[in-house]
């Protein structure tokens, strides 16, 4: 093979790389071009803070230099398929990836706050009996600029929906694509980049066990999430297929662990696991893990057999949890009208028909 000491190095994915290795990156380009170093900062700006579709659209840079930087550095854009509003304001968006595959992203608006609910993988191997998601099976990993991408591609709408908050309950299970997810979380929270605070962000897993640790290593105060939706073994592993890998007892063990303060996620199935002695054993195991406890009505559209606890056994159950000293929250039902839950969208866009209930429950809207 002949080298070519003269050619131009080949394109550079940027938006797949965490901030200070674009940065790098950015610098030796400017450099090259025999540009000030500022203009790697002001790229990497227009890469996330105010983002520009097309490098192209730099228009602070001199012409040569903005169709120098978008030969280079190709950006893959999410390209927005549907766009849905319901009418309490949430709104789902399906994005098509540069292979046809299809993602979910939820926006939450809440006061002044803005949650976004992001997809981590284009479906999930998890297959939980009540979740969309895992009907679909597992697709691909996302890659880190896919995952921050979809803040970025709903920051480039105009007007722009600018993101406040951000948790990891979209398509996926983010602890089985850790090695993208960590630059993301990079991407996110570095004022640099997309700059969302760490305690902005949760990270919501089944309880893979090896990512939660990676997790606690990383010294931003990210929050963890863990679905419990059982308090034994024997009613996990039939909603949770994963339980058989990670058992509820070492995943509470990861929970206290954990330095930070963890929230268990509970789904409501009636009949199912709403029992008076389902929340009296949860209690137990909430108590030992100091964790606060969310209770998610189920939302119908994904729910293959179940049905939401109905309103009052659910106030029963929180009230048990606290009466014991588990701090309760129950999550508030939002996007009910455009299935806003786990999957749903994509679902119905590949023609499997779903049910979607307009006045029961959605599980997107979270607290903190
Ligand atoms: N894989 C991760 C994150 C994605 S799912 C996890 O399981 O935590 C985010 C949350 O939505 C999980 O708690 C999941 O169990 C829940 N969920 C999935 N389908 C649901 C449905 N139909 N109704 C309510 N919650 C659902």
């Amino acid at each position: 093979m002949i080298i070519d000491s003269a050619a131009p190095p080949p394109p550079v994915a940027i938006l797949d790389l965490p901030p200070d290795a674009a940065l790098e990156t950015l610098a030796a380009w400017a450099a090259r071009h025999g540009e000030p170093p500022f203009r790697a900062r002001q790229l990497f700006g227009r890469l996330w803070q105010r983002p520009v579709a097309s490098l192209l659209d730099v228009t602070e840079f001199p012409r040569t230099l903005r169709e120098a930087a978008a030969r280079d550095f190709p950006l893959t854009t999410l390209e927005l398929a549907t766009r849905q509003r319901s009418t309490d304001g949430t709104e789902k968006f399906l994005f098509r990836l540069h292979d046809g595959q299809h993602i979910e992203t939820v926006a939450i608006p809440d006061g002044r706050r803005l949650t976004l609910c992001i997809s981590s993988q284009a479906g999930c191997a998890l297959r939980c009996a009540f979740c969309a998601t895992g009907v679909m099976g597992f697709q691909r990993n996302l890659s880190p600029g896919e995952i921050a991408g979809q803040v970025r591609a709903l920051r480039l709408l105009s007007p722009p929906l600018v993101a406040t908050n951000i948790v990891f309950m979209g398509m996926g299970e983010p602890l089985m694509n850790w090695r993208a997810v960590a630059p993301a979380l990079s991407l996110l929270n570095d004022p640099r980049a997309l700059g969302i605070g760490a305690r902005h962000i949760t990270i919501s897993t089944v309880g893979i066990l090896p990512g939660i640790v990676a997790l606690a290593e990383r010294p931003e105060q990210f929050r963890l999430a863990i679905s419990i939706h059982a308090p034994t073994d024997a009613l996990r592993q039939e909603l949770m297929p994963v339980n058989t890998k990670y058992p509820l007892a070492e995943v509470a063990a990861a929970a206290k662990a954990f330095d930070r303060r963890v929230t268990f996620e509970y789904v409501m199935l009636g009949g199912v696991n709403d029992q008076p002695v389902q929340a009296a054993a949860l209690a137990d195991l909430a108590r030992e893990c100091r964790a606060f406890v969310n209770l998610i009505p189920l939302h119908p559209g994904g729910s293959m057999g179940f049905t939401p606890s109905p309103a009052p056994v659910l106030a029963r159950f929180a009230e048990a949890l606290r009466a014991r000293g588990v701090e309760t929250a129950i999550r508030r039902s939002r996007g009910l009208d455009i299935a806003a839950a786990c999957g749903q969208l994509r679902t119905e866009r590949l023609g499997r028909r779903l049910p979607v209930a307009t006045e029961a429950h959605a599980h997107l809207d979270v607290a903190g």
